[in-house]
């Protein structure tokens, strides 16, 4: 469903990925991780083009992203993208968040977009704060409504990039849970995270990262009973 092949990518003179190739099919939960700077993020920003390749290809259900313009907008409905900060619109209430996108982009009427963004919310178990604003709801209420307000553009494959690392730790499993529970449901998801809990329960597959080079790939269990490279060892080492 995701083909990376061969991506360069440099910032300036900096390259941040280099040689990447990653498969990910229908239904699979790839579990990215690394070290600070490994290229985790700008792995998943140019999934969706958020930001450029130098050179290679990506291709999302067998079409090449396209640079710019309408066909990028269609294209990057495909991939639902969930940030550490959650990147609501401030001034739209939560209903109005996840609604936008299904009115302008996939052209749904008002009341279709907000049956189906009510369902959704009621799905990650925020449905009661539909009419707030973002800045009364917790962080972990927040991000639920983000995974809601990406899903609601009927997404092939979501992104997530350390969707817990800004959330209080009592906040980080209603996140996390509903996350196993998409995975579960058979959503196909890239998920760059720190949290080996959720590797270890949902991912088939753990990617590990290290300056800008894919080092190793390895399902949960082979990866951290057994990881190959001194890099993932040392990494490891220091999780624990
Ligand atoms: P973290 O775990 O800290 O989030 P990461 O693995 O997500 O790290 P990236 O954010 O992808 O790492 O960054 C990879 C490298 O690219 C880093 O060395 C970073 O400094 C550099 N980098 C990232 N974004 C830019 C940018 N916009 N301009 C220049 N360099 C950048
Ligand atoms: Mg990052």
């Amino acid at each position: 469903l995701v083909v990376v092949e061969n991506v360069q990518k440099h910032y300036g003179e900096f390259q941040a990925l280099t040689d990447i190739d990653l498969t990910v099919n229908e239904g699979e939960v790839v579990v990215v991780i690394g070290p600070s700077g490994s290229g985790k993020s700008t792995l998943c920003r140019t999934i969706n083009r958020l930001e450029t390749i130098t050179s290679g290809s990506i291709r999302i259900d067998g079409k090449e992203l396209p640079a710019e313009g309408k066909a990028l907008a269609t294209l990057r409905a495909d991939v639902g993208m969930v940030f550490q900060s959650f990147n609501l619109f401030a001034h739209l209430t939560i209903l109005e968040n996840v609604t936008l996108g299904p009115i302008k982009v996939r052209g749904l009427k008002k009341a279709a977009a907000e049956k189906e963004a009510m369902e959704l919310l009621e799905r990650v178990g925020v449905a009661k704060q539909a009419s707030k604003l973002p800045a009364q709801l917790s962080g972990g209420q927040q991000q639920r409504v983000a995974i809601a307000r990406a899903l609601a553009m009927h997404p092939k494959v979501m992104l997530f990039d350390e969707p817990t690392s800004a959330l209080d730790p009592e906040m980080i499993n209603e996140v996390l849970d509903v996350m196993v529970e998409l995975a579960e449901q058979g959503m196909t998801m890239i998920v760059v995270t720190h949290e080996m809990g959720f590797a270890r329960k949902a991912a088939h597959r753990v990617v590990f990262m290290a300056d800008g080079h894919i080092v190793e790939e390895a399902t949960p269990e082979e990866f951290f009973t057994h990881p190959k490279s001194d890099r993932a060892k040392d990494f490891l080492s220091k999780l624990l």
